[in-house]
C-alpha cells in the first residue's frame, strides 16, 4: 500500500565533486529511453487503492527530462492510479538545465512544485562543490520559474563548505531570502567516501568547518530564517506558512511510496512495511523491465521493533514530534512501556522534550540528532 510516489532519475550533465548519488552521465539515447521504461516499469506494479497524494521526480537531475516524456509519465499514472487533486506534484531542477520555455512547459505538464539546486550564491564554493551553474544563472532560474508559473518554490542551500566562515554563511542565507523561496532546505556539506572530496577533504580536514562552527551555522540559519518567517519544521527543512513538504513529510511520517527508476526506494506498508531499492544500474533496470522481473535490492521486511524505531527516529525529525498516543495505536503498545526510561534520559541529557501526550526534539537535540535517533534503535 502506497500514497506516493517516487520518481528516480539517474543522470546529470556532470558529477559534482561531492556526490554519492547513484547519477552519471547519460547518452542521448539512455535520456530519450528512459522514460519509457518507467511507464514500462509502472505497469509492472499493482496500483494502490489509495489515491496517489504527491509525485516526485528526484535525481540525478530530472530536469533533464524533456517535458512533453514527463507530461507523458504524468498522464499514464493519472490513468493507472487515482491522483488527489490537490496532489503535490515536485520536480527537482538544477539551474544550467533549464529556461524559461522548459519550466513553462513542465507547469502546464502538471509540476506544481519546484525544487531547485542552488547549492551556494557564491561561485567560488560552486566552483569548488563542481555544479555546473554559476550564481547569477541561479537568479535567472528563479526568476523564469515564477515567471512561468511556479508559486510553490523550494531551494537547496549547502552550508559547512571547505573554507567557510560564518560571514559567508550569513551572506548565503541572505542571498537565499532575497529571491523570496516558499521553502528553504539547508544540508551541512558531508564528505563521502569514493568522491573526489574525499580524497582532497580526508576526515578532519583543517580546511572544514569543525563541529562547533558548523553548529554556529545551523543556529544562525534558524535565526535568520525564523525573523524571515520561515518555520524551522524538520531538521533540515525550513517553510513559509502552508508550505511544508507534503512528499517529504510522508516520509517522515511513514507513508507508502512506490519508487520507479534506477535504485528508486520503495516503502510498502504491507504489516510493519517493506523497504526495498531497484537495481542501481540502468544496464540491469532495463533487463529488469524488459523480462517483467524487477531485482529487488536490500529488501527488508520490518519487524514490530524495527517499526516503531523508524516511527519514533523518523517523526522526531519534525518539530511537530511524536504523539505517544498515536504510537499506542499504531502497534498496541504505550510508548512509556517500550521508549519510557531512554526518553528520560535524554530529556535528562537536554536533548528532548516530553509533555503529556508529545515527544520533540531541543534545539540540542536537533543538531545531535544522529545520536538522539540511535538510541532508539
Ligand atoms: S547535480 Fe546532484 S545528483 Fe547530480 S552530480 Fe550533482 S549532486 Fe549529484
Amino acid at each position: 500500500m502506497f500514497n506516493r510516489i517516487y520518481i528516480h532519475v539517474p543522470f546529470c550533465v556532470r558529477k559534482c565533486n561531492y556526490c554519492a548519488f547513484v547519477s552519471g552521465t547519460p547518452s542521448s539515447e539512455e535520456l530519450a529511453e528512459y522514460t519509457d521504461l518507467l511507464l514500462r516499469e509502472l505497469h509492472l506494479h499493482h496500483r494502490s487503492s489509495r489515491p496517489i497524494n504527491s509525485i516526485y521526480f528526484g535525481g540525478g537531475t530530472p530536469s533533464l527530462l524533456q517535458p512533453e516524456k514527463l507530461s507523458r509519465l504524468l498522464e499514464t499514472i493519472a490513468g493507472w492510479s487515482d491522483i488527489s487533486p490537490d496532489a503535490e506534484i515536485t520536480l527537482e531542477a538544477n539551474p544550467g538545465t533549464v529556461d524559461y520555455r522548459q519550466l513553462k512547459e513542465f507547469r502546464d505538464a502538471g509540476i506544481n512544485r519546484l525544487s531547485i539546486g542552488i547549492q551556494s550564491f557564491d561561485d567560488h564554493f560552486l566552483e569548488l562543490l563542481g555544479r555546473i551553474h554559476t550564481s547569477s544563472q541561479s537568479h535567472q532560474v528563479f526568476r523564469d520559474a515564477r515567471c512561468a508559473g511556479f508559486n510553490n518554490i523550494s531551494i537547496d542551500v549547502m552550508h559547512s563548505l571547505p573554507g567557510q566562515g560564518l560571514e559567508q554563511w550569513q551572506a548565503e542565507l541572505l542571498n537565499a531570502l532575497s529571491v523570496h523561496p516558499e521553502h528553504i532546505s539547508i544540508y551541512g556539506l558531508t564528505v563521502e567516501k569514493g568522491t573526489p572530496f574525499a580524497l582532497t577533504y580526508p576526515e578532519n580536514s583543517p580546511a572544514l568547518p569543525d563541529d562547533d562552527l558548523s553548529a554556529d551555522m545551523f543556529e544562525l540559519a534558524d535565526e535568520l530564517l525564523a525573523e524571515e518567517g520561515f518555520e524551522h519544521y524538520e531538521i533540515a527543512n525550513y517553510a513559509r506558512a502552508g508550505y511544508r513538504s507534503l512528499h517529504n513529510s510522508g516520509y517522515w511520517r511513514r507513508d507508502g511510496y512506490l519508487g520507479l527508476g534506477v535504485a528508486a526506494h520503495s516503502f510498502l506498508r504491507e504489516g510493519y512495511g517493506v523497504r526495498y531499492s531497484n537495481s542501481d544500474t540502468l544496464a540491469e533496470y532495463r533487463q529488469g523491465v524488459a523480462t517483467g522481473v524487477l531485482r529487488r535490492i536490500a529488501e527488508h521486511q520490518l519487524s514490530q521493533r524495527d517499526a516503531m524505531a523508524e516511527y519514533i527516529f523518523l517523526g522526531l525529525r519534525l518539530a511537530d514530534g511524536v504523539r505517544m498516543s498515536s504510537f499506542e495505536r499504531e502497534f498496541g503498545k504505550s510508548f512509556e512501556s517500550v521508549y519510557g526510561p531512554v526518553a528520560a534520559d535524554l530529556a535528562h541529557l537536554g536533548l528532548v522534550v516530553q509533555s503529556s501526550d508529545m515527544l520533540v526534539l531541543t534545539q540540542r537535540g536537533m543538531l545531535l540528532s544522529n545520536q538522539v535517533c540511535a538510541r532508539f534503535i
